[in-house]
């Protein structure tokens, strides 16, 4: 699960304050549970979420040491190269914008200069470019003025997501504001988090267009800012230098189903298997996010392939760089292994390592009220009920909502989303609840194989797709 999305922020600023999804199982039936094998769960989520693999990391040498034994383990269990020929795993290019120094501002107005350093007196997004432009200061935005054209606009008043978008939509280069009290409680972490935006190379997706920048200031900027004689003018220096080439692997296996249309009507489960890897001298173990949920698709997987064939050809996807902006999952499904309306649906599995203590009895779906699929799980015996954080965005902060954004039904299960332990170095084997993540999984179970072998397609609700 990612941190949530600052509106100014590429990276996600609030991650480390943020909770992401989780999952509450209830206890599952004594028949269901007995098909978990604890064993095969400890045991992948040893290997994840052990020191060797120092938190598999976006596109590192560990990331894809975790990605290879996904990919054995998918092998052992008898799922079939999800690529075919091309083999289980899915090479994905990403290039990152690098800056030879940080983003700089200074403002001068007359013989009056102001000098903002970037993490110091400001942090500006992510996505920022060198501009230049006259400052417009207002308080409150009350329409669109035609002085906003190509000026910095100071709004002097805390941030807020929507007076910013007003003001790029008016042709702001850049919106300058007051850092609200929470951004500024975070605020080391925040321009930690300020990374330019990782592009995913070969999608065939046009590339998104960087919008204007948001520099936040502090208030005593602000204060200096607003005392500036009239005229000011604003430079925003950043200086850019060659991009980063990277490499992440999807690792995705697959059962071809009985029916005769089965590879058209396929159910896709998966997880993300990077975390965040060593920061600041600790090593991010992410045993919850996502080792669990990936822990959950490859037990799934021996499940499956054990009994008869299912109807429905199931996928086993497990995603890399989730955490850096759901990177592995936007290449898949411009690249996925047949065409993307052949996913009927598709289950992502998020933080299930830890149970919900305000929902103890059921695990959560994101984005419950969007589709009929939760509600018909449910049915079908799934301890599932809705996402009781609607203000967290889960929805929108895993794998599912690439594929989402396409079309596809998809969604993710959860335990606790908000446990303490989230993006935090105690996210570890110790902070773990292995029964309950044999109960989540166990608890699934059913429902997933009646649903590899109904006929039921799971629609959008009216209004809510994404
Ligand atoms: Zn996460």
């Amino acid at each position: 699960m990612r941190g949530m999305k600052h509106a100014l922020l590429t990276a996600s600023l609030l991650a480390a304050v943020l909770a992401a999804p989780a999952v509450t199982a209830p206890p599952a039936t004594a028949a269901t549970a007995a098909k978990v094998c604890a064993q095969c769960v400890k045991a992948h989520m040893d290997h994840l979420a052990g020191d060797a693999l120092r938190g598999r990391r976006c596109a590192t040498e560990d990331e894809h040491a975790a990605a290879r034994y996904i990919e054995s383990e998918l092998k052992k269990v008898g799922a079939r190269p999800g690529f075919g020929q091309g083999g289980y795993l899915q090479a994905v290019s990403l290039s990152t914008p690098t800056e030879l120094s940080p983003p700089a501002v200074t403002v001068s107005a007359g013989s009056a200069v102001l000098k903002w350093a970037q993490g110091g007196e400001m942090i500006a997004s992510g996505e920022s470019a060198s501009l230049s432009g006259p400052v417009v200061r207002i308080t409150a935005f009350d329409g669109v003025k035609p002085e906003f054209r190509d000026a910095v606009v100071f709004l002097d008043a805390p941030y807020n997501r929507k007076t910013a978008s007003g003001l790029r939509a008016a042709g702001a280069k850049a919106v300058v504001a007051i850092a609200p009290q929470p951004f500024l409680d975070q605020w080391s972490q925040a321009a930690a988090a300020t990374r330019p935006q990782i592009e995913v190379l070969g999608t065939g997706e046009p590339k998104a267009q960087p919008g204007a920048p948001t520099i936040m200031i502090k208030p005593q900027a602000a204060e200096a800012l607003r005392a500036l004689p009239a005229g000011a003018r604003l430079d925003l220096a950043v200086a850019q230098g060659q991009p980063k080439l990277q490499t992440t692997y999807n690792v995705v296996g697959v059962i071809h189903g009985s029916a005769p249309n089965a590879d058209h009507d396929a159910i896709l489960l998966s997880a993300h298997y990077d975390h965040l890897g060593v920061r600041g001298g600790k090593t991010f173990h992410g045993a919850d996010d996502d080792a669990s949920g990936t822990s959950a698709v490859l037990e799934f997987a021996r499940l499956l392939g054990r009994g008869p064939k299912p109807r429905r050809t199931v996928y086993f996807a497990l995603f890399g760089c989730e955490e850096s902006g759901g990177l592995g999952a936007s290449y898949f499904r411009a690249r996925p292994p047949g065409a993307l309306n052949d996913l009927t649906a598709n289950l992502e599995f998020e933080m299930i390592g830890l149970r919900d203590p305000k929902h103890p009895n059921e695990l959560m779906l994101t984005g419950w009220d969007r589709s009929n699929l939760g509600p018909t799980l449910a049915a079908h015996g799934a301890r599932l009920g809705p996402d009781y954080y609607p203000e967290q965005n889960f929805f929108q902060r895993s794998d599912n909502y690439q594929l989402a954004l396409k079309g596809v039904v998809a969604q993710t299960v959860g335990g606790w989303p908000t446990p303490p332990t989230y993006h935090d170095a105690s996210d570890d084997l110790a902070h773990i609840d292995l029964a309950f993540m044999d109960e989540a999984i166990g608890s699934m179970l059913g429902p997933v194989q009646w649903l590899t072998n109904s006929d039921f397609r799971p629609a959008w609700n009216p209004g809510k797709k994404p």
